[in-house]
């Protein structure tokens, strides 16, 4: 059913074509390879009303998805809430605001269950039994429940010094974690040189053509969950880039085959900027991207010195109309209690990079203050919450008596620290 919309894969440099296989560059130009399907037949066979009567999954756009049968893993990832909240457009300076919640997507808790999906769905398609990965954390945690779940073996690759929590959510799913010591550019290298020796599917090397366009689903469903329209202003956090680019091409592809009305879309990316090779050169003015050999910022998770996507990620949000921006550790932690005080929703360092970013973008005008934005919040704050440890104030401890408990009231009273003391 899927074979007459994925047709194969093309050099984004030169445009050659190569057929679907476990190949992520191009022999001629070292171009990355991309999915490429025959929109036609997708503007023929798609519509609203198709999508809408499907399961609420990132499966429900399958056609855009490059897989020639059925998914086999993950088939329960995404259609994650979008969330309005005006508290949150309050504290940003801005008309209307919107979160698109991945701290809560299946089963790991944030978005590289999408694409981990859709490419382990394709290694077991292709007939891979060893998955793979380099990872700064939640990549990781999801290749190795997926895998678990899947029934592959799977190894996964990460720089030693992550979070507790990310390297327990791999190790609890009896996955083979491998630590290595040094930076993400590493492991990164190290694997592509395991991927050619090793016959394994590595799901962010030599499967990523697949993977990435796993990203596309949360833009999907954005515009889905906003009554099938686009939004003026996205803000996404940047680590190698490709969630940034492949944002903007699910907006792009729901304009070809007329799921949405054509609208500008502009795009923002958020670094942090202890790591902010993109924004850096965004600012600069040039697509040079200057590797950062020794990334510092509490925000692992995006922490990739030499970002893959990173020049056509700056192209993407130039050609937008959009913008990069970088947030300081504090100014992240600020993020992440902000978006907490205001929405309820408890994000990883991560997503304090997206909401500081998308604060200063605001006070800057680069995003209007009367627009809407979307907010993609990528990541759940259990996962990094030894950030937050010495930032937040320990609960008041008292004897169980009333009387102690009545003092403490009064007091907070004679503080009024009871009253929402947000700023703006
Ligand atoms: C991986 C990741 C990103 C961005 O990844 P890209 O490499 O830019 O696609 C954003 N947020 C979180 C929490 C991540 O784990």
């Amino acid at each position: 059913m899927q074979t007459q919309f994925f047709a194969h894969l093309r050099c984004r440099e030169c445009g050659r074509l190569y057929p679907k296989e476990a190949i992520h560059v191009c022999e001629w130009d070292f171009g990355p390879l991309e999915a490429i399907y025959d929109y036609e037949a997708i503007r023929r066979h798609v519509s609203r009303k198709r999508i809408e009567s499907r399961a609420p999954t990132m499966w429900r756009y399958r056609e855009f998805l490059p897989l020639e049968g059925e998914p086999s893993v993950g088939t329960q990832v995404g259609f994650t809430p979008l969330v309005r909240s005006e508290r949150l457009a309050k504290a940003l300076g801005v008309r209307e605001a919107y979160v698109k919640n991945d701290t809560v997507n299946y089963p790991t808790l944030s978005f590289k269950d999408r694409v981990v999906a859709i490419s382990l769905s394709r290694a077991k398609e292709m007939g891979f039994t060893t998955v793979a990965c380099a990872s700064t954390g939640n990549l990781a945690n999801s290749v190795a429940a997926n895998a678990a779940s899947a029934g592959l073996e799977s190894y996964v690759l990460i720089p030693s010094d992550l979070e507790a929590s990310k390297v327990l959510g791999s190790l609890v799913y009896g996955t083979r974690v491998v630590g290595i010591r040094g930076p993400y550019d590493k492991v990164n290298r190290l694997c592509s040189e395991i991927a050619g020796k090793y016959q394994w599917a590595f799901v962010n090397v030599n499967l990523r053509p697949y993977y990435a366009e796993g990203s596309k689903t949360m833009g999907f469903e954005i515009a889905e969950q906003l009554g099938w329209r686009l939004p003026a202003h996205t803000v996404i956090p940047m680590a190698s880039g490709s969630l940034l680019t492949k944002i903007a091409k699910s907006y792009q592809e729901m304009i070809d085959t007329e799921l949405v009305e054509k609208a500008p879309f502009a795009i923002y990316g958020a670094q942090a900027t202890g790591c902010n090779p993109i924004s850096d050169a965004f600012r600069k003015g040039t697509e040079l991207v200057q590797p950062v050999p020794k990334p510092q910022t509490i925000a692992k998770s995006l922490a990739i010195g030499t970002p893959a996507d990173g020049y056509y990620a700056i192209q993407t949000m130039r050609k937008s109309g959009g913008a990069a921006e970088d947030a300081s550790d504090e100014e992240l932690l600020e993020g992440i209690r902000l978006l907490a005080e205001t929405t309820g929703i408890f994000a990883e360092t991560a997503g304090g990079v997206t909401v500081a970013c998308a604060r200063k973008l605001i006070a800057s005008g680069k995003i209007p203050k009367d627009g809407t934005v979307v907010l993609c919040i990528t990541g759940h704050g259990l996962k990094t919450a030894e950030v937050l440890t010495g930032v937040l104030a320990p609960p008041r401890v008292i004897e169980p008596s009333l009387r102690e408990f009545d003092r403490l009231v009064s007091s907070d009273l004679a503080h009024a620290s009871i009253p929402a003391k947000m700023e703006t």
